[in-house]
């Protein structure tokens, strides 16, 4: 799917959950167009002494419900039309979550492994003073995003403090713990599709046990999600990287395949041709497979469009989380629903993470840091809560999940353009 189609997708699914939100239409018309999109040059000074430049931009999709909240993303596909669908997405997952922000995203065109680690900082800091009068604590936060990282969100908030010559760390989120970061961001997505996981298990009396997991994608939020579950005593019967997938139908020790994919960085290491892995016994299968295994709960935690209407029909777990953004497209939704299966969307099983970048901003503005206990109960209740909002409107409105946490987004963002006063907000000469 392309990032044009990738946009017009998540607008039709908008379409539908406002007949339930019942919303009133100039709302959903307002929210059809980003607020505003910079698009910027990046002079950058090579280490060879030439001049590159480079193309990024910065979009604020929406900000009624409080400053613009999205990473920046380091790629070489990155184009405007994708940062402009990753930004409503991120206006979604915000007001699923009811935290106090609004959406927004940001990129950079780019091959960030063809820099060195000087030209990556000075292409970082470039990028901070291009879009500084866009961005700020009250207008516009950033955070990491695909290939960017607390180093990174560390030199822009330095960039940028130097700019407005004071320490100003609410800038920007996922910085270094040094820097102000907070506790918890590292496992927040994971620990977020969790939770969830935990409260689908009390409503459907699960055993975990008896619980067959597979996981698309042993990456940061994978593994995490994985180990936690582990931890449960669920079985994670198969798990995927770029290279390939695993199968272990009595389910694998997490903990040791988090060791050897990061001691060796690939999971081929676990295909047990060398001594480190010969106690993992597992048949090595293809990604397509792990995604048709016969499983209680597949978790795709790797990229976007991975169930497809080519494999639909072949899927066979009854409930997906979805960790990753938008790893199902529309049609694979009708068809999985036809089956039955329930599918926590993503806007609400991944918000973990801009949960914990929520805290991370509080505490910048408070100067008051929290323990590592602190921000996994705050999680926790956030989590539990509009996990239960949306289960409930689902079971209300017998629609699903999906169409279910749009509504509510909607609803909440909705109400949040009427306080602004619903008559000046939509004259031609608003600001
Ligand atoms: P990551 O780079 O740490 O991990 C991604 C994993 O997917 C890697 O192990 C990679 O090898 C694997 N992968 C890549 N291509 C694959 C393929 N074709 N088949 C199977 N596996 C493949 O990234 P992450 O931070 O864990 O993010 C994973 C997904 O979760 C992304 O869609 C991201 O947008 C989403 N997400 C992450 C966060 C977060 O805080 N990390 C927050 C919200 C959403």
């Amino acid at each position: 799917m392309e990032n044009a189609d990738i946009f017009s997708d998540a607008i039709r699914r908008l379409g539908q959950a406002s007949k339930i939100a019942q919303i009133d239409p100039e709302v959903l018309e307002r929210l059809k167009y980003p607020r505003a999109s910079l698009q910027v040059s990046i002079p950058v000074r090579m280490d060879d002494g030439s001049l590159r430049v480079f193309e990024g931009y910065r979009v604020r999709y929406d900000d009624s419900r409080g400053p613009g909240k999205g990473g920046i993303r380091f790629h070489p596909q990155v184009s405007l039309d994708e940062v402009k669908a990753l930004a409503f997405w991120m206006t979604c997952k915000c007001a699923v979550v009811g935290i106090p922000f609004g959406g927004a995203k940001g990129g950079v065109t780019v091959n960030p492994k063809e820099l060195s680690r000087l030209e990556l900082e000075r292409l970082s800091r470039s990028f901070i003073r291009q879009i500084a009068d866009f961005i700020g604590p009250e207008t516009d936060v950033p955070a990491p995003d695909v290939y960017t990282n607390a180093m990174i969100m560390g030199w822009m908030m330095d960039e940028y403090s130097k700019l407005r010559r004071q320490r100003m760390p609410a800038v920007i989120t996922g910085k270094p713990i040094p820097l102000g970061g907070s506790l918890g961001r590292d496992d927040a997505t994971g620990r977020g599709a969790y939770y969830c996981i935990k409260e689908l298990e009390s409503r459907r009396n699960w055993q975990p046990s008896e619980m067959r997991v597979a996981v698309q994608g042993f990456g940061n939020a994978g593994q995490h999600v994985a180990q936690l579950l582990h931890k449960d005593g669920y079985k994670v019967v198969a798990v995927s990287d770029s290279q390939g997938a695993i199968y272990q139908p009595d389910g694998f020790d997490v903990p040791s395949l988090i060791y050897m994919k990061n001691e060796s960085r690939r999971l081929k290491a676990v295909y047990c041709d060398g001594s480190v892995c010969e106690s993992v016994h597992a048949e090595k299968i293809s990604n397509a497979e792990l995604l048709e295994l016969d499983v209680d709960l597949l978790i795709p935690a790797a990229l976007e469009n991975q169930i497809t209407a080519e494999n639909a029909e072949h899927i066979k777990a009854p409930v997906i989380i979805e960790v990753a953004n938008g790893p199902i497209t529309s049609e694979a939704d009708e068809i999985l629903g036809r089956k039955g299966a329930l599918i926590v969307p993503d806007i609400l099983a991944n918000a973990g993470g801009v949960t914990v970048s929520y805290f991370e901003w509080v505490q910048n503005k408070a100067g008051y840091y929290w323990s590592l206990e602190e921000v996994h109960e705050k999680l926790h209740t956030i989590m539990v809560r509009e996990f239960g909002n949306v289960y409930e409107l689902m079971t209300d409105e017998q629609t699903d999940m999906r169409t279910a946490a749009y509504a509510l987004a909607l609803r909440r963002i909705g109400a949040a353009i009427s306080a602004h006063g619903t008559g000046s907000y939509f004259s031609s000469d608003e600001a």
